[in-house]
């Protein structure tokens, strides 16, 4: 089998496939962009997840063109940044990231961010649901969401967003928020999967990348597909693309996974999704 072929998929609340890895480019510069999506398709990648707010949609969508891949063999995420939440705005800017990527139709759309204190989220969301409708979106999610921003846009519009993609890693697992996910019937996807690199030096994840021969990252990547996460991890270095990748030859054993999640130390990278507001 191709490393292509034994990605995983996870099939969404909407019916929807999404392969259980892919590949993210946030601080990818949108000069790189191209080439480290061209590396990752020929590696093997058919998940790509950028953003507006990243400035390399045009990139994604060269690569994408010029792979000669076809379309329905790839999965493209793309996520509204934060001052185009409202209605109008949000139809406006998905209809520029549609562009920039060269895409008639996006397979996932996020909320890349609540900014609940702008209290647009709900209508933003409607707005999601009015562009799957008329089939420009496959998929309709969020990210970055927590328990009381989930349940009203649940309660309010009436659908459930099939992803939720939120930071997770050894040090930051989120137990809580993965379980209402399964109650309610959304995919975890998790952002900075190894932490930006932070959990590689973990006693323990070392112990056991020397233990099943693998990398680090390897092991930390391959406890997120075993606990069920869809993930996306970055580089821009062309080993590590292919290193990050090769997941599906080995498993960890019930001891390491639990091994690692004693290592939950509830420990962001990133910023607090209750109080971010950048951009708004
Ligand atoms: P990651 O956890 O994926 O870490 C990326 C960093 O780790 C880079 O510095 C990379 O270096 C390094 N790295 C990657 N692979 C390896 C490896 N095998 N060995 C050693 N080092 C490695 O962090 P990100 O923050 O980039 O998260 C991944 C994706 O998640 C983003 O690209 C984006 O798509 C998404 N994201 C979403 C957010 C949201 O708010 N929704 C927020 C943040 C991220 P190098 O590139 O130099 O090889």
């Amino acid at each position: 089998m191709s490393q292509t072929e034994q990605i995983p998929a996870v099939q969404l609340n909407d019916g929807v496939s999404i392969p259980q890895l892919g590949f993210g480019v946030f601080q990818v510069p949108p000069e790189d962009t191209e080439r480290a999506v061209t590396d990752a398709l020929e590696a093997g990648y058919r998940h790509i997840d950028t953003a507006a707010a990243y400035r390399n949609e045009a990139g994604v969508g060269k690569a994408i063109a010029a792979s000669g891949l076809p379309r329905d063999e790839l999965f493209i995420t793309t996520k509204l940044w934060n001052d185009q939440q409202g209605r109008e705005k949000t139809i406006q800017a998905f209809a520029a990231s549609a562009e920039r990527l060269a895409l008639d139709v996006v397979d996932l759309y996020l909320i890349h961010w609540p900014i609940a204190m702008a209290d647009r989220y709900v209508e933003t969301f409607e707005a999601f649901v009015t562009l799957r409708d008329e089939g420009r979106i496959r998929s309709i999610g969020v990210s970055n969401f927590q328990e009381d921003h989930l349940r009203r846009v649940i309660d309010e519009v009436g659908v459930t967003p099939s992803v939720n993609q939120v930071e997770l890693h050894p040090y930051l697992q989120q137990p809580g928020l993965r379980q209402l996910h399964e109650e309610l019937g959304i995919a975890t996807e998790a952002w900075s999967p190894i932490a930006q690199g932070a959990v590689l030096d973990d006693p323990v994840i070392r112990r056991i990348a020397q233990e099943v021969d693998r990398t680090p990252a390897q092991v930390t990547l391959r406890w997120h597909i075993q606990i069920g996460n869809v993930v996306i991890p970055k580089s821009v270095t062309p080993e590590r693309v292919r290193e990050n990748l090769a997941l599906f030859d080995f498993s960890l054993t019930d001891e390491h996974v639990d091994a690692i999640a004693a290592l939950d130390r509830d420990e962001r990278t990133g910023p607090d999704p209750a109080t971010f507001s950048l951009g708004a």
